[in-house]
């Protein structure tokens, strides 16, 4: 049997180096176990002229489709929105855009203020520091002053806004809008070994200059360094339990398919908001019929995306296309709740720059804009960096029926029973949608953008994976409290998205990594009383 660790992660992404990098100053012997491998970044799309093809390929951010050995199928047939990820060392931040808003404060007592959902059992004050650190280790670039926020201090300067995101600035000075250079995971100095965005083209494929931080080239490094050990290629099926009720450790497949059992002191999960229900699920056992930490039926439930739209037109000249990265401002505007606009909570808007020269042709022949013919190619050189792109990311509310199970049928390849996703968008996120989708076509037409296109919800829009163990002080309600230790058993601990227990209007990772933080502080505080 192999030696007892003081500390099991499961999971290497956004969350799980996070967690292993803050408690490696303890020196107590932590272990993380990842299924996927290390990515070298001479295998990034962005190396090749076929960057644009992988995207449909290897890089896919569908499991599904990319089906590598390190994935596992999602049964997402039914949810409208398709579930996105990637299983490797540094996880979904490895495709990642590297928007890097933050929660707002309003975001943790939504039921004081809305009356809907609940309160988080943490605010943003709380999260402050954390948010803070979690900005220097990913390396943050944006603009200090942000009236969306409170003061925040971003080691690096801003994105250039380019072509496209001044033609957006414009346009949304003319409505009087909020909007703000985005706050995002790219170098724009040297930073820390990293060398600066030299706009090489689309961040979500990976960076190869090492310009966007994904965890493998931020925390990872760093965590080695103070001694942690990262087991690639092992997939863990279970988390065990003993006759006292406690964690034991984890079983898991390693790289070479071998079933093992690893003891630990502690296990925290950072599977991310799929990945941990199903292994919370899968743990189930006599003591535990209904899966690990799930006393409250919670475990699962609340699963939330972020409802997506895309609204985009083509301006009459050539502007950014697919050159620096997608994103560079952000608009807040529309964020906080105004019953008057017909739904509870908000959006935000994430405008950005166009796509690449094969996406604008599959896009726009499957939407009748770019016909076959004798004006086939004139029609396409029209459209070609022309496209401006707004995403709408809407608040989505926790609904107890929007859950993760385990598939009855569907297996990975170690036979563990896939996640199955049941997803139905409520009716204020369609009001949300249709409001949002109005607003950004103003914002399209104040920017000089016609011929408008629409998607809704984003097909493949599933960034975002959280609320399926969520946080909170009642048992019978959550299935973490207020510092990520699940109610039911001392010793195990939950660090990913799937612990939020609202979604806010925003991407999620800064804020899932400032929690993490947040719960490894809180760890190293409660050493002594921790399991009491
Ligand atoms: C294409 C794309 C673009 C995105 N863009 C943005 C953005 O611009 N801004 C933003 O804020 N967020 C973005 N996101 C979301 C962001 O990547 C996630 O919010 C974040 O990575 C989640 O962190 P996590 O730690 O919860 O999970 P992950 O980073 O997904 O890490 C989970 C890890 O756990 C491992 N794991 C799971 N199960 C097991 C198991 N049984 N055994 C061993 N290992 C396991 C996985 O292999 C994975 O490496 C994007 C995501 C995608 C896919
Ligand atoms: S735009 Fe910058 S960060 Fe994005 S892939 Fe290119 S070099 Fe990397």
């Amino acid at each position: 049997m192999l030696d007892k660790v003081d500390v099991l992660i499961i999971g290497s992404g956004a969350s799980g180096a996070a967690v292993a990098w803050s408690l490696a100053e303890t020196k107590m012997r932590i272990v993380c176990l990842e299924q996927g491998d290390w990515v070298k970044p001479t295998d990034y799309p962005t190396n090749g002229r076929d960057w644009e093809a992988r995207q449909f390929s290897d890089f896919h951010p569908s499991p599904n489709r990319r089906a590598r050995p390190s994935d596992y199928p999602v049964n997402d047939d039914n949810s409208p929105i398709k579930v996105l990820n990637f299983n490797a060392v540094g996880g979904s931040t490895i495709l990642y855009a590297a928007h890097y808003p933050r929660l707002h404060p309003s975001d943790f007592k939504v039921k004081t203020l809305d009356g809907v959902a609940d309160d988080w059992p943490i605010d943003y004050a709380t999260l402050d520091p954390f948010f803070a650190e979690n900005d220097r280790m990913m390396g943050v670039s944006g603009l200090a002053g942000d009236p969306a926020y409170p003061a925040k201090q971003p080691p690096m300067p801003p994105l250039g806004l380019g072509k496209s995101g001044t033609r957006f600035a414009k346009a949304l000075n003319t409505l009087g809008w909020h909007w703000w250079p985005s706050d995002t995971t790219l170098t724009t100095t040297e930073y820390e070994g990293r060398a600066p965005c030299i706009n090489l083209g689309h961040c979500t494929f990976g960076c190869a200059q090492g310009a966007k931080a994904s965890t493998d080239i931020t925390y990872w490094p760093q965590a080695l360094r103070a001694g942690v050990e990262l087991r690639t290629k092992c997939r863990v099926s279970r988390i065990e339990t003993g006759p006292d009720g406690m964690a034991t450790g984890v079983t898991y497949f390693d790289q070479d398919g071998v079933e093992q059992f690893q003891p630990a002191e502690m296990v925290i999960l950072a599977a991310n908001g799929i990945g941990t229900a199903r292994l919370l699920l899968n743990s189930a056992s006599e003591r535990f019929p209904t899966g690990l930490a799930n006393s409250s039926d919670q475990v699962g439930r609340n699963f939330m995306f972020h409802p997506y739209a895309s609204i985009y037109g083509y301006v009459d000249e050539p502007l950014d296309g697919n050159r620096a990265s997608p994103l560079c401002l952000w608009s807040h505007e529309h964020y906080e709740t105004d019953l008057s606009r017909g739904f509870v909570r908000g959006y935000s808007y994430q405008l950005g720059r166009g796509v690449g020269a094969i996406t604008e042709a599959i896009t726009s022949t499957a939407a009748g804009r770019l016909p076959w013919g004798t004006d086939h190619h004139d029609t396409y050189r029209g459209l070609l960096n022309r496209r401006i792109v707004i995403a709408a990311i809407c608040e989505d509310l926790p609904e107890a029926h929007n859950r993760i199970t385990l598939d009855p049928v569907l297996k990975d390849s170690h036979g563990i029973p896939a996640p199955k996703v049941d997803y139905t968008m409520s009716e204020n996120s369609h009001r949300m949608l249709d409001h949002a989708i109005a607003r950004a076509k103003d914002i399209l037409a104040a920017a000089g953008a016609s011929n408008i296109g629409v998607d809704r919800p984003i097909l493949f829009g599933g960034w975002h994976l959280l609320g399926t163990a969520r946080m909170g002080d009642d048992p019978t309600r959550s299935v973490v409290n207020g510092w990520g230790r699940t109610h039911d058993v001392k010793n195990l601990f939950i660090v990913d998205g799937s612990l939020f227990t609202t979604s806010g209007g925003v991407n999620p990772t800064s804020t899932i990594q400032a929690i993490a933080l947040y719960i490894a502080d809180q760890i190293k505080q409660r050493l002594a009383t921790l399991f009491d």
